[in-house]
Formats: structure tokens, C-alpha cells, sequence
């Protein structure tokens, strides 16, 4: 059996450090991003932040560190962080009078602000989103997926009414589905959480779901109904046009550099990453191969190729260092890069080179006249199908006919002994807590959302077999 199927968080890990993209630090559980998975972030940062300013959005920027009486302030906030909050206790030599807080999020201090800005219903809508980087200390942690500082980025709005708060909640999480499908190939499920796995202070909270390719799952992307809790804990009210103070309504949304780890946990392979055309930092790299040393006119040629790539905007690189082509095959395979293009002195005799995108087996000729339309299509063919493959693996992998916990306690022992894996259950759940909370403790599975539009709709509740009120996603979860 390979690594990545026998011990996947290994493989996971592996890759992560041969493609070069983190390094560790003393400071337990905060990495250091090194250019390619920064780069990585870049592209999806660009992507989400146009998104944001097409929505009328604009970036802000607020403190890091944020007073603890500010959390006392809204009661399911408070209990919801502080096991994970680390503080600032002394500075300059001297103990603080208040303890500050690494924020884990910025509610908060956004809604102590907000309180200032907003006056009357001429001040509304706010519509801010911040890029910053968060805390949250964790027990357990894993390169990307969860460590004890990330990026991410906050959106933090105000509204007039309900109406308008949910619609840009709903506005936020389509955006995300769409950034996530379209820009890192991963297929998502969008739909609410159950009560107990909402955001701490949030009345609604709505997800995007990924499935990793050991079946587990990554909520990859939120976006919260705050209602007026944070708006009654904070005073954020305006005059309407009846001259009367009313409270606002307030969301938030986030996603992280959670979704580095959720590419490679989905696209990667037994050698290595495979990265979406669209965020790879090298697109195509150039190889020349054989006596090419011998051969100015390989090289020179490669560099018109580079040249022309370059020139449509693509991330090209040309290796002309002295290892041998097949250690170069095997780096560039490492890290992930989309598109190789080899060129030998028979090839060019041939007026063809090869060409081999990182996620099929076969390498195929293309003619040098061509070559440039030939790299375009392939990587937009490349990012289509890497789509494709996640969705039917995710097919493959939901099982819509588990209807009792027997039969999904069975389902597991079955998967272990066959060494497969357990992936996504979808079942019926009556909306009882107390029925989430055993399914959890005798599989480990949760509740990951309930989706908008399930494959299939569920009548009875996985575990107590009442009727079910909603159709449920359940799965081991990151
Ligand atoms: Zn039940």
C-alpha cells in the first residue's frame, strides 16, 4: 500500500516539506511561509479581494491586540475563545493594568469601533474586510490546516435590518464557493451549521465543505448572521428615518490559509503536490534535455519560448542548471508545477518538443510552432480537470444510503478492515443535540453542514430514527 492511502498525514506533511513550502519555528505551532505557499496566498488573496471590491467592499486595518474586557462583553464569544486565546501581560517592564489579547478574530474590537462610526442610517451600510493575521492556540497542529497563528482575512458588516444582513451573509458564502470551485479546483458544499458547531456569538452560521483526499473534511470558508448580539453587546445603534435608535445588524465571514492545506490535501499525489494552474507560483517550467550543453541552439530556443510565455502572462521558469533532467523531472513534479516542456536536439530536428501536464501520465509532442496555444490550453484544461477529478472522488466517496448508526458503525469497521476510507455520510437528523453529540462520541463523526442542496433528501434521524427535520452532512472532520 503507498504512503498516502497507509499513513496520509504523513504523506501530507512530506510533501509540505520536500516542495519547500513552510519551515518551522521555536514558537510551537507558528510557521514560516516561505515563498511558494506566500505566493500561493497571494494569488488566492488577489482573487478574493477583487471579488470583495466588486461587492463594495473596502480593506481596513485594526489592532492585534485587544483588551480583555472587550470579551467579557458578549458572553457565547467569550466561552467559545478563551480556552485559545494567548495574552499580553507586561510590557516595558511593567504588568498591564488590563491583560490584551492576541485577537483570535475581530468582532470585538470592530464593534467597539463601529459604535463611534455609525450614527445615523445615512452611515449604513459598513462594509469593511481586513487581511491580517490571527490567534487561536491550539493543542494540536498541522501545517496550514490549524495552527496557533494564520492569515486570513475578516469581513465585518453593518446593516439597517435583518433583510439586508442576511442577504450579504448569503452574498459572502456564494462568493467563497465560487473562489474556491473556480480558482483552487475544490468542490464545496455550502450550507448551514447545526447550533452546535456555529461561530461562538453567531445566530446563523453558514459554511463551504471540502472533502480531503482521505475523506475527512475542511470547513474551508464562513460566513455568520451575527443578528444584533454583537451590536446590543457593543451599542451599535443609528437613527432611522423615524428618528428613533435602533440597533444594527451585523455578519462576518472569513477564510484562511486553511485553504493551502485543503489544495493539497486535495490534488496532491504519491509525488507530490499538484497545484491548480491558477495559484501555481511556476506555471511551466522549460527543461532542456540530452547533449543539450553541446547544443546552443536548444537553449536559445527555450528562451524564445520563455520569452513569448512570459509575454502572455504566464509563470514561467527555465531550468538550465547543471543536475540531470531526471532529478529536474522529479523536483518540479515535488512541487506541484502545472506544465513541463522538454526540448532535446531531435526534438527540435523535429520542429516538436514534449509536453506533460503534472496530473496525467503521458507525456505528448507538440509541434515548436505552436507550442505557446499548446501551454494555454493545457493549463486551462488542467484547472477544468483537476475539478473534475476532485468531484467524481467525492462522488465516490458520499454515501447517501447509511440510514442508522448500526449500519454506519458497520460502514466504519468495514472501511477499516478494507483499508479504504470512511468518507462523507449523508443522513437525516432530527435536530436534537443530544443525537449529534452520541453519533460523534461513537464515530468521531460531526455534523459538517446542513446542505443547501443535498444529493438527496433524508425522513429519518441517523441516530434515534424520529423524524428528521434536516438532511445532514457527517463526517471525521480536520
Ligand atoms: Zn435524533
Amino acid at each position: 500500500m503507498s504512503q498516502m492511502t497507509n499513513n496520509f498525514s504523513k504523506w501530507y506533511i512530506d510533501t509540505i516539506q520536500k516542495a519547500d513550502l513552510i519551515d518551522y519555528t521555536p514558537v510551537r505551532g507558528c510557521i514560516a511561509f516561505k515563498p511558494d505557499s506566500y505566493e500561493i496566498w497571494e494569488h488566492i488573496q488577489a482573487e478574493m479581494d477583487k471579488r470583495f471590491k466588486e461587492t463594495g467592499h473596502r480593506n481596513a486595518y485594526f489592532p492585534m491586540l485587544i483588551p480583555e474586557s472587550f470579551f467579557q462583553k458578549e458572553k457565547d464569544h467569550i466561552e467559545g475563545f478563551s480556552p485559545e486565546l494567548p495574552w499580553v501581560t507586561e510590557a516595558a517592564g511593567e504588568e498591564l493594568e488590563e491583560r490584551l489579547a492576541l485577537r483570535p478574530t475581530s468582532e470585538t474590537m470592530i464593534g467597539h469601533l463601529y459604535s463611534n462610526w455609525i450614527k445615523s442610517y445615512r452611515d449604513l451600510p459598513v462594509l469593511i474586510n481586513q487581511w491580517a493575521n490571527v490567534f487561536r492556540w491550539e493543542k494540536k497542529t498541522l501545517p496550514f490546516i490549524r495552527t496557533s497563528e494564520f492569515l486570513w482575512q475578516e469581513g465585518h458588516t453593518a446593516h439597517v435590518d435583518e433583510e439586508e444582513a442576511r442577504k450579504e451573509t448569503m452574498q459572502m458564502l456564494s462568493i467563497y464557493k465560487e473562489v474556491v470551485e473556480g480558482l483552487l479546483a475544490i468542490p464545496v458544499y455550502d450550507g448551514q451549521k447545526t447550533p452546535s458547531e456555529r461561530f461562538a456569538g453567531a445566530v446563523d452560521t453558514f459554511s463551504i465543505e471540502a472533502m480531503m483526499k482521505d475523506g475527512k473534511a475542511v470547513q474551508a470558508g464562513t460566513s455568520h448572521y451575527l443578528g444584533t448580539k454583537f451590536a446590543e453587546a457593543f451599542d451599535i445603534k443609528y437613527l432611522n428615518k423615524e428618528n428613533k435608535h435602533t440597533y444594527v445588524h451585523t455578519t462576518s465571514w472569513g477564510t484562511s490559509t486553511r485553504l493551502i492545506g485543503s489544495v493539497i490535501m486535495v490534488h496532491g499525489d504519491e509525488k507530490g503536490l499538484v497545484l491548480p494552474p491558477q495559484i501555481a507560483p511556476t506555471q511551466v517550467v522549460l527543461i532542456p534535455v540530452g547533449p543539450w550543453k553541446k547544443n546552443p541552439a536548444i537553449v536559445e530556443k527555450l528562451d524564445e519560448i520563455f520569452a513569448a510565455l512570459k509575454a502572455k502572462g504566464i509563470r514561467v521558469h527555465l531550468d538550465d542548471s547543471d543536475q540531470s533532467p531526471g532529478y529536474k523531472f522529479n523536483e518540479w513534479e515535488l512541487k506541484g508545477v502545472p506544465v513541463r516542456i522538454e526540448l532535446g536536439p531531435r526534438d527540435l530536428e523535429n520542429q516538436q518538443a514534449l509536453m506533460k501536464a503534472r496530473d496525467e501520465d503521458e507525456k505528448v509532442s507538440v509541434s515548436l510552432d505552436a507550442v505557446i496555444e499548446h501551454v494555454e490550453k493545457e493549463l486551462e484544461m488542467m484547472q477544468t480537470r483537476l475539478l473534475e477529478k476532485a468531484k467524481a472522488f467525492r462522488t465516490e466517496n458520499s454515501h447517501t444510503h447509511i440510514e442508522t448508526l448500526d449500519e454506519l458503525t458497520t460502514h466504519l469497521e468495514k472501511s477499516k478492515e478494507q483499508e479504504t476510507i470512511p468518507g462523507w455520510v449523508l443522513a437525516g437528523w432530527c435536530g436534537d443535540d443530544a443525537c449529534e453529540e452520541t453519533i460523534k462520541e461513537k464515530t468521531k463523526f460531526t455534523t459538517r453542514n446542513i446542505p443547501f442542496n443535498p444529493p438527496t433528501t433524508k425522513h429519518k434521524c441517523l441516530n434515534c430514527g424520529k423524524e428528521a427535520k434536516h438532511t445532514v452532512w457527517f463526517a471525521r472532520a480536520y
